[in-house]
């Protein structure tokens, strides 16, 4: 069986850096793209905060050239799903797509995660086009308009927070009559003018012609006294959570309680000697495509000085 000295999971940041490094260290990486080649970025379409483009740049763009940089130092990449992983003994063995298996001495999972939708038609509809689940990504593109955010935790709270400071209004929409958000956060949306809480509401599509102008919402959906309305919107966020795609190694590797891969620290190590997580997979917290590039820079340097240190 075809034994790899580096398995990379993800073809996002993460993945493709990890990659870069592997690859510039003689490890012969093999990614595997997974269902979302180019990862979450590919769902956005500018990026502005990626240092190095002065102009931005196109995201697919971006993950095209992550894919070629990577693929000059000997990556090859796979277009192939995981779908089993057994990390119980050296080397691990992955299976792909249900049929083909593959052994490798270190794996870097770099599966990110993905943002929680309300499973509206419209939110595919108007993707790209007002729909946005990254309020750090796709901010910038709502100045001086009016926006959503829909959730009641902390992201939602620092979402509509950090628009607020470039939008001119921003809409909280939170099904309950209350916010799950830290007391710190809530009153940050409570002081700030420019937000408006639409406590039990939900949204029931969105509308517009060339992209998104408005949401019909429901208040106290079922009630009695439920209530239909319309806001005029330029911008839909989501910031509902995100789901960590980490369920192929569950009963094996340390996750947190959402599913987020737990790693030693700031390194990207898990608690099995050869396998790092790297990019959103096992971060909750910062969630940026120029982290999770650092992070799997990280972890190649990591699964270089393990193969090393084993002679493999
Ligand atoms: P949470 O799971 O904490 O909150 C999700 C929010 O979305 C809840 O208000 C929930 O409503 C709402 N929601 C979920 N599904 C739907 C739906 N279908 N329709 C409408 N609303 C929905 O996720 P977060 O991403 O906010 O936070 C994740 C973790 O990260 C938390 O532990 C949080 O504390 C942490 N975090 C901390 C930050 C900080 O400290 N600065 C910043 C960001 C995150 P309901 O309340 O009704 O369930």
């Amino acid at each position: 069986m075809e034994i790899l000295r580096t398995l990379i999971l993800g073809s996002g940041p993460a993945g493709y850096t990890a990659a870069i490094y592997a690859g510039r260290a003689g490890l012969n990486p093999v990614v595997y793209e997974g269902l979302q080649p180019g990862g979450q970025l590919t769902q956005t379409t500018e990026i502005e905060n990626f240092p190095g483009y002065p102009e931005g740049v196109d995201a697919n763009e971006m993950m095209d050239d992550l894919r070629k940089q990577a693929e000059r130092f000997g990556t090859e990449v796979r277009s192939a799903v995981c779908t089993k992983a057994d990390l119980s003994a050296h080397p691990f063995t992955l299976t792909f797509d249900d049929e083909s298996v593959v052994q490798c001495h270190t794996l870097v999972i770099a599966t990110g995660a993905s943002a929680k939708y309300l499973g509206l038609a419209d939110e595919e509809k108007y993707r790209g086009q007002g729909v946005s689940a990254c309020a750090t990504c796709d901010g910038f593109f709502y100045r001086k308009r009016v926006v959503a955010v829909v959730g009641g935790g902390d992201t939602a709270c620092e979402e509509a927070t950090y628009l607020a400071g470039l939008a001119k209004k921003v809409y909280l929409i939170v099904r309950k009559d209350y916010l799950r958000a830290s007391k710190a956060m809530q009153d940050r949306v409570f002081n700030n003018e420019k937000i408006e809480v639409l406590f039990e509401c939900n949204t029931l599509g969105l509308f517009g012609e060339d992209g998104v102008e408005g949401a019909h919402l429901v208040r106290r959906k079922g009630q009695p006294d439920e209530e239909k309305f319309d806001i005029a919107i330029d911008g839909f966020f989501l910031a509902i959570g995100h789901r960590p795609n980490s369920e192929l190694f569950r009963g094996q590797l340390d996750l947190d309680e959402i599913g987020y891969i737990k790693t030693d620290g700031p390194s990207p190590r898990t608690n099995i000697p050869g396998v790092y997580a790297a990019g959103d997979v096992a971060d909750p917290y910062y969630r940026q495509a120029i982290v999770a590039a650092a992070s799997g820079c990280k972890a190649a340097m990591e699964a270089e000085k393990y193969l090393q240190a084993e002679n493999l």
